[in-house]
């Protein structure tokens, strides 16, 4: 019983090799950056746009904004050039002075909204030599990265036959958990558990495994451990 799920481990193992030599190839990992800018740029655009199209309404409003602060201003000089009471005079002046410091503090916030569209325009243009460069990327690993794996295929599938047949001999409610752990990036999954005097440790993590599973252990039975959760047996047992 024991044996038959440590020989599928062992059969596995070899399976979870070339997996691994996959998904940790230079193909894969160059396929899958460039597919992952590629994903993002979408909702870079989305949000540029949304900027972009904001900054537009601002323009206009401020564009209206200084154009009324123009118009005031040149009534207030066709008033000076007019006006003949002292008094009066001094009440325009302060009031042009002021519309001269609102159109002053007008023109630094242009300024600061030409700028973000600068910078607005900036961050397109990298966006689509990003993108440019991704794209380039992506058709060149991932075909690449297709036929690594269709390499392999024949060895892999020879070992899930194995697998299959090994199945058999195995209880399923063990090889359910085994395949669960196995989805969990759990490797090796089975272990055998260590004795220390009276007690009974996980052979992993040495974790000290509670007494009701000393005695399913004796009964050649498996334990998981609960703390990595490995699957535990009595070796000679
Ligand atoms: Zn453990």
């Amino acid at each position: 019983m024991i044996e038959k799920i440590l020989e599928y481990q062992t059969v596995d193992g070899e399976l979870r090799d070339i997996e691994v030599s996959l998904i940790q190839s230079d193909e894969r990992k160059k396929a899958s950056a460039a597919q992952a800018i590629l994903k993002n740029a979408n909702d870079n655009i989305a949000r540029l746009d949304s900027k972009a199209e904001e900054l537009v309404t601002q323009y206009a409003t401020l564009s209206k904004l200084c154009e009324k602060l123009e118009e005031a201003q040149k009534d207030y000089e066709n008033i000076v050039e007019t006006c003949e009471s002292g008094e009066e005079l001094n009440y325009i002046k302060k009031k042009a002075q002021a519309l001269a410091d609102e159109i002053n503090l007008m023109t630094v916030n242009v300024e600061n909204l030409a700028k973000e569209i600068k910078s607005t325009l900036d961050e397109f243009a990298k966006l689509r030599q990003d993108n440019k460069k991704a794209t380039a990327q992506y058709k060149e690993f991932a075909p690449k990265y297709n036929d690594l794996k269709a390499s392999k295929e024949e060895d892999m599938k020879k070992i899930k036959v194995k697998l299959a047949k090994l199945e058999k001999g195995i209880d399923p409610n063990v090889l359910e958990n085994y395949k669960k752990k196995r989805k969990d990036k759990i490797f090796p999954i089975v272990y055998s558990a260590k004795i220390s005097g009276k007690i009974f440790l996980c052979g992993r993590c040495g974790t000290e495994l509670p007494m009701a599973y000393t005695g399913s252990l004796k009964k050649g039975e498996i334990v998981e451990c609960d703390s990595c959760h490995r699957l535990l047996y009595l070796e000679n047992n």
